[in-house]
């Protein structure tokens, strides 16, 4: 209302305002549901595209606020970001999510991934340790679990990175670069840190039946990966023609809505047990 008279800008204002009202809000019902250990979290099953099995699952918070409704990720993780809250909201996901899959071993030998925020690693040498009593604590085993970071964790300047992930390496703990080609990526990056897997974004998907460079993409992202001996998820894949083309392309595995969006804890323990009985 600064600008009175002037339509955009007054609209603008009002936006702002509705935003940072939001932002408030939401700063102070998230620091409740944590206090409150309200966030659950979901589980998306990743399958080996050859044989269709369910190999793991991606954790993925989920929050229900009593009078808000459901919140998405994408609007509260970066706001925890901000505000500091996602070193406590990551310790929650990453307690829930390996104690889960520690009982879901006595059922299949599951993979569970992790999303690990950039901000996280401020306190890399801190968060580490936290990873690996949480395993210490659950039972999980090491090499069961696998750290999903985005390329804004390379960018982000921290010295001695390798160095801060290398506990985890010795102790077999994965580390999946997620997004990958959405940021800024040099692939130099690819050989300077430990990762072990690397996750296609989805976005890589959508016109792989119409757009010839987004094929060569594909193709070319599959091949770096095989020559520097990293495995392949790819997100997203909503088609049975995109998981096609990628176990033709020597694509291990892959995630998405053709199979299952990501479902709560129970659900998922009943695709367990459906699979063992085929
Ligand atoms: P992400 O790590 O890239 O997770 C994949 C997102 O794609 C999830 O959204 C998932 O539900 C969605 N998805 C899965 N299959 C399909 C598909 O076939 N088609 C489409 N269109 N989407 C699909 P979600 O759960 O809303 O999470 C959004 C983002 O929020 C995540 O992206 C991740 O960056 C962040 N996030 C979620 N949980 C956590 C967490 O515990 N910690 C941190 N640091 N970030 C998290
Ligand atoms: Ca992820
Ligand atoms: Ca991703
Ligand atoms: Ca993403």
């Amino acid at each position: 209302a600064k600008e009175q008279g002037r339509n955009g800008f007054s609209f603008y204002d009002a936006s702002m305002d509705h935003f940072a009202q939001r932002q408030v809000l939401l700063d102070s019902k998230l620091r409740q549901a944590l206090e409150e250990r309200q966030l659950s979290v979901n589980y998306q099953p990743i399958l080996a595209l050859n044989t269709g099995r369910i190999v793991g699952a991606e954790a993925l918070v989920r929050w229900r606020d009593p009078e808000l409704g459901w919140i998405s990720p994408a609007e509260f993780i970066p706001l925890a970001e901000r505000n500091g809250l996602i070193h406590k909201l990551g310790d929650q996901v990453l307690a829930q999510a390996c104690s889960q899959a520690a009982r879901w071993q006595a059922l299949s030998p599951l993979q569970i991934a992790v999303n690990v925020s950039s901000i996280q690693f401020r306190h890399g040498e801190a968060l580490c340790q936290r990873v690996l009593e949480t395993l210490d604590r659950t039972g999980l085993p090491a090499k069961c679990l696998t750290i999903e970071v985005t390329e804004s964790l390379l960018l982000d300047n921290h010295k001695d990175l390798s160095a801060t992930l290398q506990p985890w390496v010795a102790h077999g703990v994965g580390l999946a670069i997620d997004d990958f080609g959405t940021g800024y990526s040099a692939l130099g990056y690819l050989q300077r840190f430990p990762f072990s897997k690397l996750k296609i974004d989805k976005v890589f998907l959508n016109k792989l039946d119409t757009s010839a460079p987004d094929r060569s993409l594909v193709e070319a992202i599959l091949a770096m990966a095989r020559a520097l001996g990293l495995e392949v998820v790819a997100e997203g894949i909503e088609h049975d023609w995109q998981a096609q083309f990628l176990r033709q392309r020597g694509c291990h595995f892959g995630q998405g809505y053709l199979y299952s969006p990501a479902v709560t804890a129970e659900e998922f323990e009943r695709l367990l047990h459906q699979e063992s009985q085929h």
